[in-house]
């Protein structure tokens, strides 16, 4: 299912096993230098691997030049309509050559490419667009949108590969999200070479963000994908690359900083987490380490499930506790948990990744909390009925095995519909 074959973009390995590579795509006019490297450096530090840089005018070539030299991680030069500027960004030494067979003027024109590409040992992403189809394929497309993508990127691979040039990765890309992950499930069965993903025009950072999280989460999912990018209407490129990391990260597939796990809130809550959460978001941007943080909005449910979580804070009205791995380790004014938090975490790291505990502090805690657990001992909280609702599922299927194995050891088990 997932890519077979692997390519390499600079020093970035795609498909063939390796960590899904996290992309994105400056912003600015390419022939202006400075704000391009500035970004370029932006979504870097903000943990891209490659990026990707329009190339429409001879003078995005010349500043390509300077970028390719001074980015901090690999890239990728977009060409549209006119092959000569492939040339030239190859030239000019672009990691890797995004163009769409379909618009670049006929097989000789990418043949051209191909050849100079090979001779430079650089890579080619081949990209297919809901929006840009070959004119053969416009019925097919009317008929079924996902066959006509789909039969697009085959017959772009089977071109390349008549070009002897089998070095590329390939996107077939949607603004419909259902769409894309069809197409994407049936290419994946159709090609072993990687695939870049994406949902085109997905929008704000709002509808933006969801669109692509539903649609290359699910395909992510399933082990499809190798490389992702996530098309924002934002001039912050780095936005794009949060998304996308958040996205690998929720789905186990790479680690990168903390990990922030927060209760929905209820009408429980006892302090203003809105503001709380938003804090410990911006300030846990400072530590590269995947720590799990966790914020509960009351100490009712005790640390329950967040009793896996590194460190956490659950809070009452005028004070709140401080935990670590399911242990109270102090509590706190409810005005001084942010911060006392950070101190703990620091002081974690300090120590060399030990959790430091003072004996009497974590004891105060405990008794703190084992107090407010026990006041509110009768309250169905959204973890209690959902640990209700999960100990009744479990219960049932207890039932249904035990009722199955009765059957099966029957002395009239198998006979029932033996005919007489
Ligand atoms: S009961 Fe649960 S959801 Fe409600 S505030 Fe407390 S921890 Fe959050």
């Amino acid at each position: 299912m997932s890519s077979r074959r692997q390519i390499w973009v600079g020093g970035v390995p795609i498909g063939g096993g390796a960590p899904v590579a996290v992309q994105s795509m400056c912003k600015t006019e390419t022939a202006d230098y400075e704000a391009t490297i500035k970004q370029i450096r932006a979504v870097a530090d903000a943990g891209a691997d490659l990026v990707r840089v329009a190339v429409p005018r001879e003078t995005d070539v010349d500043a390509l030049k300077r970028i390719v030299v001074d980015s901090p991680i690999p890239i990728i030069a977009d060409i549209h309509f006119n092959y000569t500027l492939a040339l030239k960004s190859i030239d000019a030494g672009a990691h890797c050559i995004r163009l769409n067979p379909g618009n670049i003027g006929g097989p000789d024109k990418v043949a051209q490419v191909a050849d100079r590409a090979r001779a430079a040992g650089v890579p080619m992403r081949i990209g297919v667009n809901s929006g840009s189809l070959p004119k053969h394929l416009h019925e097919l497309e009317r008929e079924n949108p996902v066959e006509a993508l789909v039969t697009a990127a085959v017959e772009f691979v089977a071109l390349m590969e008549r070009l002897d040039f089998e070095d590329f990765k390939v996107s077939i890309k949607s603004t419909s999200v259902p769409n894309t992950i069809a197409a994407n499930r049936l290419l994946a069965e159709r090609i072993d070479y990687p695939l870049h993903l994406g949902i085109t025009e997905a929008g704000t950072k709002w509808t933006g963000s969801l669109k692509s999280a539903v649609g290359l989460g699910a395909l992510l999912a399933d082990g499809i994908g190798d490389t992702i990018r996530i098309s924002l209407s934002t001039f912050h490129a780095e936005e794009e690359v949060k998304v996308a990391w958040e996205i690998l990260k929720a789905l186990k597939l790479r680690e990168r900083g903390p990990v922030l796990i927060a209760c929905p809130t209820c009408g429980r809550l006892q302090f203003d987490m809105d503001t709380v959460v938003v804090d410990i978001e911006k300030r846990l941007e400072a530590y590269a380490d995947p720590i799990e943080v966790a914020v509960l909005g009351c100490a009712v449910n005790g640390i329950g499930e967040a009793s896996h979580a590194d460190f956490g804070i659950t809070g009452a009205k005028n004070e709140g506790l401080i935990f670590s791995r399911g242990k109270p380790l102090k509590k706190v004014p409810t005005e001084q948990l942010v911060d006392a938090l950070f101190a703990e975490i620091d002081r974690y790291y300090a120590a060399g990744k030990q959790v430091v505990s003072d004996a009497a502090l974590a004891a105060e805690g405990a008794e703190w909390l084992a107090a407010i657990e026990a006041e509110n001992a009768d309250d169905l909280t959204p973890e209690r009925l959902a640990a209700m609702e999960k100990a009744k599922q479990a219960e049932e299927a207890e039932a249904v095995e035990a009722e199955r194995l009765a059957e099966a050891a029957s002395p009239t088990a198998g006979r029932r519909f033996t005919r007489a």
